[in-house]
């Protein structure tokens, strides 16, 4: 084990705390995107004084850009003294909006018994800290290291990444041979690797109608009525269906170690906002429903889309006036790195050092940045491993243990060790 970088973490214990507690103190909530900017040149000031070279990037034209809310983004590199491997950090600024229900202020970065609360602060501005802090002191006592470092501040994760970690990748930030590995400081708990997510499949439905008087329906076909139908057939076919397609992927929690698809949304007749409680009478001619299907890496893409439209299709052929479209809403591919990729084994490693045992490896129930990294920059030694309790994300009073912060860094130390010095002593 080595003494010499580990006590250089401890002794930064009060910067990780301080740290985090002024990243809290910058409400980037999004939507809409506040002070990014602000907390983009933030993290880029204090990074520019230990030696990086550091880039702001404005995703311009991307949705939610505005000159009112620029997605600001700031990417930070640290060569080292010979040519070697890059690591990268990257960490999401934005956080959710605080909601109701918070007993301290969410945006004064309180520390208290041993945590730092506030919004974000488990997700992900105490990962973001814990990794400044790692970088810092692997620089400090392995001065002549090879390869690079670099850390990433981007937005719009919370809103699908397309400002951010999409619009870098786009860029090339990361793709090799500039980048070969990837830590994404997701709250996922100290002890935890996680490889990756399920799929996502998002879907509107449509069916149609006829409009009429709603004193005399029979003139007319009430689109709802047919939805009705489609979600009938879904309760007796395709939720049981789903339900028994289990996967070897280690999601967590447990429950969704499955297929599952929600409705989103449902939208039927005409709106009762003008007219508060009273729509006008008519026969709806439209219904739109939305499904999200999370996907497993047994299934494909179009199988699982097969299984809604056969269902639509079918509906078609014995319901009388039954007519739909289905109109595609987002798409991502089920990921889950190798357990035996570089990254993962370096993490791993450092895991056994410090908390002597293996990690637990698990897969995201929902996606994150990890599906920009993979499909656009084709970068697949990727995962998510950060301090925090992922429940206590996007909840009131959320906080992160400043004991999990400094352990999680000795264990982004380590594996900064092993993957740019090929060592953990
Ligand atoms: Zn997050």
């Amino acid at each position: 084990m080595n003494e010499r970088l580990l006590q250089a973490i401890d002794d930064r214990r009060d910067d990780v705390v301080a740290l985090t507690a002024e990243l809290i103190r910058f409400p980037t909530i999004n939507p809409p995107g506040e002070a990014y900017r602000p907390c983009a040149e933030f993290i880029g000031a204090r990074l520019r004084k230990r030696g990086f070279e550091t880039e702001f990037i404005r995703a311009e034209g991307t949705p939610g850009d505005t000159d009112r809310y620029p997605r600001v983004n700031v990417v930070a590199r640290f060569d080292g003294r010979s040519p070697g491997a890059c690591v990268h950090f990257n960490s999401h600024i934005d956080v959710v909006e605080a909601g109701d229900g918070w007993t301290v202020d969410p945006f004064a970065g309180i520390v208290r018994d041993g945590r730092v609360y506030g919004r974000g602060a488990c997700d992900m501005k105490g990962g973001l800290a814990a990794s400044i802090i790692a970088a810092e002191a692997f620089m400090e006592v392995y001065p002549d290291f090879p390869g690079a470092i670099e850390i990433s501040g981007t937005v719009d994760e919370e809103s699908g990444g397309f400002g951010g970690v999409a619009h870098l990748a786009g860029l090339g930030y990361f793709s090799k041979p500039r980048v070969d590995h990837v830590i994404i400081p997701e709250p996922l708990n100290k002890d935890r690797i996680c490889l990756g997510h399920r799929g996502v499949w998002w879907a509107e439905i449509e069916t149609k109608g006829e409009i009429a008087h709603g004193s005399m329906p029979f003139l007319g076909d009430n689109a709802v009525r047919h939805m009705g139908a489609v979600l009938q057939a879904f309760e007796d076919e395709l939720f049981p269906a789903l339900d028994r397609k289990i996967t070897r992927m280690p999601v967590v929690p447990e429950g969704a170690r499955r297929s599952t698809m929600n409705i989103n949304s449902i939208h039927g007749g005409q709106t009762e906002d003008f007219r508060p409680g009273l729509p006008s009478p008519n026969v709806p001619d439209s219904c739109r429903l939305t499904i999200d299907r999370r996907f497993l890496l047994e299934e494909d893409l179009a199988t699982v889309k097969a299984e809604v439209t056969g269902i639509l299709e079918r509906l078609k052929r014995e319901r009388k006036k039954f007519d739909y479209e289905i109109r595609d809403l987002m798409e991502v591919l089920p990921l889950m790195t190798e357990r035996d990729a570089p990254v993962v084994k370096a993490v791993a490693q450092g895991i056994h050092a410090i908390f002597d045992r293996e990690p637990d490896y698990v897969i995201s129930p929902g996606t994150y940045d990890q599906k920009h990294i993979a499909r656009i920059g084709h970068i697949y030694d990727c995962i998510a491993y950060g301090p925090g309790i992922l429940d206590l994300a996007h909840r009131p009073d959320e906080w992160v243990g400043i004991e999990d912060m400094v352990e999680s860094a000795k264990v982004m130390a380590i594996g900064l060790n092993v993957l740019l010095r090929g060592t953990t002593g």
